[in-house]
């Protein structure tokens, strides 16, 4: 049974889906739900009388009024998979404490950010980029470069390229590189080939980044972490400018 003291229920909004097995929704909860960029919302499903739940980076801004997630659907995952049959309208259970300190050093007072992600992983940069962008607007961020690496298999799994390439061309101070490793099955895609470990160490030298000049957030994927970790300690980073969200186990 569902402990009232611990979740409160919420709605689906809406739904879109990207890609295949990857969708993105967004949920209103009965109870306020206070979070700061970088956080998760565990959500779950009641099922044969227990609740099964899992962590989820919330891809909204604080300043809007509902919660957005981007998923994945795990083939045969506990979870991912009964969510997926979730339309609008449907009611999922929340627990009533966001969590996390992935993004709380972020940002950075003027130090440039390497933001890295695979699919998903992008979801709390694009909940910082969007509370950063709502604040230059209004002249309330002195901003620093920000550069945003995502990588996928095929280009319709990056979920949010559109709304970061507009947010690119409003602002200097925000780079979006997308970087695609199955280029064979995306034969329109013009951009960067292969993982985001490939393209990480240009980008950051790009952007002037050296040891104790900058900080590296990675996210997702945990074979994606070790490897941008081990090129950036390469680079002379030591773990302290390196900041981690690793979605599953390796
Ligand atoms: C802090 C945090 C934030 C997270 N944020 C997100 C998010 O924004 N979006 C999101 O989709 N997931 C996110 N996850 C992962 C999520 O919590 C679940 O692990 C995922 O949805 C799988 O749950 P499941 O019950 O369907 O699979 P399970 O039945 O729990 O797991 C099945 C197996 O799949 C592996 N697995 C888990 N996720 C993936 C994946 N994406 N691809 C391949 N294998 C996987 C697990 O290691 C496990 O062995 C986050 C995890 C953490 C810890």
């Amino acid at each position: 049974m569902m402990d009232p003291e611990k979740y409160a229920s919420a709605t689906v909004t809406s739904r879109r889906d990207p890609a295949p097995d990857l969708w993105i929704i967004r949920i209103r909860t009965e109870i306020e739900l206070p979070y700061r960029p970088g956080q998760y919302v565990t959500i779950g499903l009641q099922s044969n009388g227990r609740v099964i739940e899992r962590p989820y980076s919330i891809c909204s801004s604080p300043l809007e009024n509902e919660i957005e997630l981007f998923i994945e659907r795990v083939p045969e995952g506990e979870l991912s998979d009964p969510l997926f049959a979730l339309g609008v309208g449907g009611e999922v259970i929340v627990r009533r404490r966001t969590k996390g300190l992935f993004l709380r050093d972020a940002p950075l007072v003027e130090e440039p950010h390497l933001f890295v992600a695979t699919v998903t992983g992008v979801a709390p940069f694009v909940s910082l980029l969007r509370t950063l962008a709502i604040r230059a607007r209004s002249g309330e961020w002195t901003p620093v470069p920000v550069i945003t690496i995502q990588g996928a298999a095929r280009s319709a799994e990056l979920g949010y390229a559109d709304e970061l390439v507009d947010l690119a061309q409003e602002f200097d101070w925000l780079t979006y590189v997308p970087t695609v490793s199955r280029p064979w099955e995306d034969p329109d895609w013009r951009g960067e080939l292969g993982r985001v470990e490939d393209v990480v160490r240009k980008y950051a030298d790009a952007a002037g980044m050296r040891p104790g000049y900058g900080g590296i957030f990675l996210c997702g994927h945990p074979g994606m972490i070790s490897g941008a970790r081990a090129i950036m300690r390469r680079a002379g980073f030591d773990n302290k400018a390196i900041r981690e969200e690793q979605y599953w186990p390796d």
